[in-house]
């Protein structure tokens, strides 16, 4: 395939974080920018960060995954104008390090410090704080895509600005990222305070979340949803804010320890979930959180990236079968009809939940980008024979509720569910066979979706 520049190619068996795609397909790992010449690519290719997408975005069956974790270099860095240029192969974790001494700070991240910014971009990922500073979109100045047919276009809110659109959260169908400008952010320190505000009832979350983000710069809750009747659904809100203080420099240097891949996701002998681990998981953490509340400070790289080390087990613990997120975002009117029914449901057909948590989202839904008004929720549960059951719905709860589904999160969701609640699908369909007509660029989940 490649003419030009060195890069290794191999077969390779692929899986989705989620462990439930597999697929034989081609891996080729480029060894510098070069590899991306003009007319030189004719086969089905898409882009793969550090393929940690739940769904089977970077992959699919006979399609050439283009690993960019060669390229992933830090480019250049202007700390008067806030911006730093770096190769979409890059870590999370690299450029938190690079940064954090500075303290400066990227304002959007996603839970783990692997994740490359490629596959941030490509999924328009949000962070605790999308109420705030929005997706991963908005901290993006400028890329660089390459696609065989088009060369190397550079892309920006005010250049090209469809196709930058289109790439943002276009799932990699677009072409290659091969760079791009990233938004800076001051911070105080490198450490942040964390409180977390006992909620008695999942009733009181809307309210609550406002109030909260009102106060803070990042906020989540975790809810226990294995307790039944008046406390089904109690939990916390954990707000986070930059604070002044010593810095923790030693934590950054965690960011190049993280193991987590896809591949040994699920490599435990034994699956350790179970309905009774289930409950006394969710009561242990629950306990986390004292009828008064709690209040601590900790280093701002375990506080943005929550899982890891020892808490990367809570992936592993569902074994080889693996596990489903039901991530949407609800408009608040329907959020608590939507939160009803999953009650309704869970005491007829008991699944054990083994995380419910949201996060405040704020900004304008359009395209296949997973942002929207409302309150963004996320379900996690082993795959087993009575998932299929649940999910389907879920998927017809959420569509009743006017919601949308996160699709690099559901490695299942189909084109009718997608079709009828992202309104701009067709637009998005129709505006990469305008841009790319062969449809060089698929994955598993294109086409699923049939994009
Ligand atoms: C532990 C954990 C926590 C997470 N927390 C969050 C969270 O808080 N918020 C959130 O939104 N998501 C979260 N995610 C999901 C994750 O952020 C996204 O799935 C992200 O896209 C993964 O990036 P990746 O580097 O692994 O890319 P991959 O999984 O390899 O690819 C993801 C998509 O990006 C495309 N892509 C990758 N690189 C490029 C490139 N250079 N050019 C073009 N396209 C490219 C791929 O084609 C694919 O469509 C989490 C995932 C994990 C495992």
């Amino acid at each position: 395939m490649n003419l030009v520049s060195s890069s290794s190619s191999r077969a390779h068996n692929f899986v989705s974080f989620d462990g439930s795609e597999r697929a034989q397909g081609k891996l080729e790992i480029p060894e510098s920018a070069a590899y991306f010449q003009k007319d030189q690519f004719t086969a089905p290719q898409i882009s793969r960060g550090a393929g940690l997408s739940y769904a089977a975005a970077s992959f699919g069956k006979n399609i050439c995954s283009v690993d960019h974790a060669r390229l992933n270099k830090i480019v250049d860095f202007n700390e008067e104008e806030l911006w730093i240029e770096v190769e979409a192969g890059i870590s999370l974790g690299r450029i938190y390090d690079f940064l954090i001494e500075k303290k400066l700070f990227l304002a959007t991240q996603p839970g783990h410090p692997r994740i490359s910014v490629g596959g941030c971009i490509a999924a328009d990922i949000h962070g605790k704080n999308q109420f705030l500073d929005g997706t991963f979109m908005n901290q993006v100045q400028s890329l660089n895509l390459f696609h065989p047919e088009h060369g190397i276009l550079e892309l920006s809110p005010k250049k090209n600005e469809d196709l930058f659109r289109l790439t943002c959260g276009g799932y990699g169908l677009s072409g290659n990222i091969l760079s791009c400008r990233l938004k800076l952010k001051r911070i105080p320190s490198s450490m942040a305070e964390v409180q977390l505000k006992p909620l008695d009832t999942i009733e009181q979350l809307p309210e609550r979340l406002k109030i909260s983000a009102a106060a803070s710069d990042f906020v989540l809750s975790w809810h226990d949803f294995t307790l039944k009747g008046k406390d089904f659904g109690r939990g916390f809100i954990q707000e986070g804010r930059f604070i002044a203080g010593d810095s923790v420099l030693a934590a950054s240097k965690k960011a190049a320890e993280q193991s987590l891949d896809a591949e040994s996701r699920g490599n435990l002998p034994i699956k350790v979930f179970n309905p009774l681990t289930i409950k006394m998981m969710n009561l242990l953490y629950g306990s986390r959180c004292g009828k008064s509340g709690s209040i601590f400070k900790m280093s701002l790289f375990d506080s943005i990236f929550p899982i890891q080390n020892s808490k990367e087990l809570y992936f592993k613990f569902f074994g080889a079968s693996g596990f489903h997120e039901f991530q949407a975002v609800l408009p608040e009117e329907t959020f608590l009809e939507y939160m009803n029914g999953i009650r309704n449901y869970l005491l007829k057909h008991p699944v054990s939940i083994t995380l419910a948590s949201s996060k405040l989202f704020a900004g304008k839904q359009d395209l296949l980008r997973f942002s929207a008004n409302g309150i963004c929720f996320a379900l996690n549960f082993e795959r087993n024979s009575e998932s299929p059951k649940f999910l389907a719905f879920l998927d017809k709860l959420l569509l009743e509720c006017r919601g949308i589904p996160n699709i690099i999160k559901d490695s299942r969701l189909s084109k009718e569910i997608v079709s009828q609640a992202y309104p701009e699908y067709e637009l998005f369909r129709s505006a990469l066979r305008d841009f790319d007509p062969k449809r060089i660029y698929k994955s598993e989940l294109s086409e699923r979706l049939a994009l």
